[in-house]
């Protein structure tokens, strides 16, 4: 391992299996892949990389892998500095998207892979090798090839690759996104109980907000090499810091309004149209600033009669699909015509709704937040 950082500003904090440390990364000199990213992944943690393509999620991860050089700052493992380590002496599991399996070694064998460069003594290979299997429940497989294999198993074999040594911790770059759905979510549910039996700590890789959501303690969601919000899911859907993260993370309608009025719980602010909207302030400062206001299709309620929804407008519903355990109506308020309403069918039993009819909607201040402008 490493020399303990010798950096002054370089802080090791005790919880922490890995911290980036103003970590920039550019590969031509001049443009940033990687633009000033900090923080920390804590002992025992599931923490995901979630962004768009080209977010710069591939860089993170291979730079604490050590198969990408830092073009800037410091990456910590157990507060050792590892910028010049080389990756197989960093102690890291890694797996890939698309497998990575040598073909034309059995299960077995590219299991072992990781011990052999290790120069783990031969007796204690196979025991280990078996163990592994019986993790990601492929016994009986040892002695098949890679090709006879389904994607899922396959993938399997991977994640038993990346567990054999005992690393300290896993990397996985969007290691799903070659199976089908519900294969997918399988793997999903594998991984998570994975990561809690073994005590691991895991960073992953993922452009999906939903896979992100159900597997995550906490998700660093990344734009443009930048970390634009670092919370839990339960947090990340809650409250959104700016109209990046509310629009990438669940669904969000949207309205362009300007605001009249703000304190610090409550603004006003009016629509194109001219309609007031309240709303809780938060990527916002000052009377006069543009802002997008979101709110959740299932944070709209229909026929409102109580105060409590300060917010109440005539709408007309233009579409109506049935999602099985729930209704979504698309409908046409304050001049947008793709405002979506999830609609229990309790609610729509009592008082069906039918395309066309105009019909009162509202909701809550509290439910509406007022963020910045989309770039
Ligand atoms: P993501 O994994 O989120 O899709 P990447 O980390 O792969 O993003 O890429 C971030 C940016 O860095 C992109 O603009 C990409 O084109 C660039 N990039 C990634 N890898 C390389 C490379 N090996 N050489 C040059 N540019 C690269
Ligand atoms: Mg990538």
């Amino acid at each position: 391992m490493g020399n303990k950082a010798e950096n002054p500003s370089v802080m090791y904090e005790g919880n922490s299996i890995v911290q980036f440390i103003d970590i920039s990364k550019s590969y031509d000199g001049e443009s940033l892949a990687v633009k000033n990213v900090n923080l920390n992944v804590k002992q025992g943690e599931f923490l995901t990389f979630l962004g768009p393509s080209g977010s710069g999620k591939t860089s993170c991860l291979m730079m604490l892998a050590g198969f990408e050089s830092v073009t800037d700052g410091h990456i910590l493992l157990g507060g050792e500095e590892i910028n010049h380590i080389p990756p197989h002496l960093r102690n890291i599991g890694m797996v890939f998207q698309n497998y990575a399996l040598f073909p034309h070694k059995t299960v077995a064998e590219n299991i072992a892979y990781p011990l052999w460069v290790r120069r783990t003594l031969k007796g204690e290979i196979n025991e280990k090798v078996q163990k592994a299997l019986k993790m990601v429940r492929l016994e009986g497989l040892a002695d098949r090839m890679p090709l006879q294999l389904s994607g899922g198993q396959q993938q399997r074999v991977a994640v038993a690759r990346a567990l054999v040594f005992n690393p300290q911790i896993i990397l996985m770059d969007e290691p799903l996104s070659a199976l089908d759905k519900s294969l997918r979510e399988e793997m999903q549910y594998e991984i998570r109980s994975l990561h809690e039996n073994l005590n691991i700590s895991v960073v992953y890789v993922t452009h999906d907000q939903g896979e992100a959501l159900v597997m995550s303690d906490r998700i660093a969601v990344l734009n443009g090499g930048s970390i634009e919000q670092l919370a839990s899911p339960a947090e990340l859907y809650k409250e959104p810091k700016n109209s990046f993260v509310a629009q990438f993370i669940g669904e969000n309608n949207f309205l362009p309004g300007t605001i009249d009025n703000i304190k610090t719980n409550l603004c006003v602010t009016h629509l194109e149209t001219g309609d007031p909207v309240q709303a809780t302030p938060v990527a916002v400062s000052h009377v006069g600033q543009k802002t997008l206001l979101s709110v959740r299709p299932e944070s709209i309620v229909i026929n409102p009669d109580s105060a409590e929804y300060q917010n109440r407008f005539n709408a007309r519903v233009m579409d109506l699909i049935f999602h099985g355990d729930h209704l979504r109506a698309r409908m046409s308020v304050c001049g947008n015509d793709n405002f979506i309403v999830k609609i229990s069918n309790e609610v729509n039993r009592l008082s069906p709704l039918e395309v066309g009819k105009e019909i009162g909607i509202g909701w809550r201040a509290s439910d509406c937040r007022a963020l910045d402008e989309l770039e």
